[in-house]
């Protein structure tokens, strides 16, 4: 099965929601669609799920063509944030429920109901109702629903944003472990860029209803085509910096240096001088996280990022002066018009 989204667009009022999106997902692919509120992810997978018809374009599942085909025909499982579960039905029959009605051996959906509920660690929730359940009980509840079905594609939208850090984390590895390799498209929303960069096999970015860019968590992280994605993948985000405020590193072949920006990752920056040129900061905020630590630091105009190991900064306090190593050879460079991507070779 594939899917395919060809110019698919969708208007609310005058403004598209979805533009001119073309996208082909693959068997095995898990597709993470990734971008911030309100940028089209949410309308564009319920078109994939048929509860919103596009305006222009189609949508075409395992190569048949869908504009018009109900949700349920689709054969789509779906999970969202508001995961609706059936409030008059225990846990174990709303996991139960679909294979009921493909009347599945008694014996069969009990094995499996209680398999998917130890993986997702609601097999002690299994005789509640929904109401008594916690938001991150319901959501592995759903996520159990449609982990034990047999769709053409699943389609996931933020579904462990009710989830606290911890149990984030593991239900992620639990994810990637159990729809990692069912052989059908999984389609899964997220703003989280380090959720899209650890679950998926290609990440689309995408922003006011376009998709920006598509690629491999590794090619979004070293080669994002614009400003955008270079500031949107990677935590922190990606220093931009107009070189025209910058000293001493020359621009790409064939620019001037009031048009171009360079960008440089925090973990590539030098506390004290390294190869290449250095500028004098101030610090002016420490954050530490664990085994790394945050530096944020102002070179008059220029504000600057830098993430190292905590050994290597223990020394340093806010109000200090240091010299920090932007090396040209770590460089990406971006057009000042546009915010595109300058390739340089
Ligand atoms: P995301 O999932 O990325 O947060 P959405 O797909 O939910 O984004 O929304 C995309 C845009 O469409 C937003 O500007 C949102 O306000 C708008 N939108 C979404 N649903 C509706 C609706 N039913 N009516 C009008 N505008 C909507």
């Amino acid at each position: 099965m594939t899917v395919e989204l060809i110019h698919v667009t969708k208007y609310y009022s005058n403004k598209k929601a979805v533009d001119d999106v073309n996208l082909t997902i693959g068997d095995n692919e898990f597709f993470v669609i990734l971008g911030p509120s309100g940028s089209g992810k949410t309308t564009l997978l319920r078109i994939v799920a048929g509860l919103i018809e596009p305006d222009e374009g189609e949508v075409r599942i395992g190569g048949r063509r869908m504009n018009g085909v109900p949700p349920f025909e689709r054969n789509v499982a779906m999970v969202f944030q508001n995961y609706a579960l059936y409030p008059h039905m225990t846990v174990y029959d709303n996991i139960a429920l679909n294979m009921k009605i493909r009347k599945l051996k008694k014996s069969e959906i009990d094995r499996r109901v209680k398999e998917v509920a130890a993986r997702l660690h609601i097999d002690d929730l299994l005789d509640r109702r929904p109401s008594q359940l916690s938001g991150g009980q319901a959501q592995r509840v759903a996520l159990a629903r449609a982990m034990v079905r047999n769709p053409s594609v699943y389609l996931l939208d933020e579904p462990l944003s009710n989830l606290d850090a911890k149990l984030r984390v593991e239900m992620r590895a639990e994810i990637k472990r159990f729809l990692g390799s069912v052989g059908v498209p999984v389609i899964y929303v997220t703003h989280d860029q380090s959720e899209a960069m650890t679950l998926g096999t290609r990440v689309a970015v995408m922003n006011a209803g376009r998709i920006i860019q598509v690629g491999s968590p590794l090619e979004l992280y070293e080669r994002p085509s614009n400003v955008f994605v270079a500031g949107f993948v990677g935590n922190p985000p990606m220093n931009v910096i107009p070189l025209s405020a910058l000293n001493g590193v020359a621009p790409p072949p064939g620019y001037e240096r009031g048009e171009v920006a360079i960008g440089i990752r925090p973990t590539d920056l030098a506390i004290g001088s390294g190869p290449g040129t250095s500028v004098r900061a101030t610090i002016s905020l420490i954050e530490v996280l664990g085994d790394e630590a945050v530096i944020h630091a102002s070179a008059g105009s220029i504000q600057l990022t830098i993430k190292k190991e905590l050994r290597e900064v223990a020394g340093l306090r806010v109000g200090d002066v240091v010299a920090i190593g932007i090396d040209p050879a770590k460089a990406h460079w971006f057009r000042s018009s546009d915010g595109t991507r300058i390739e340089v070779t």
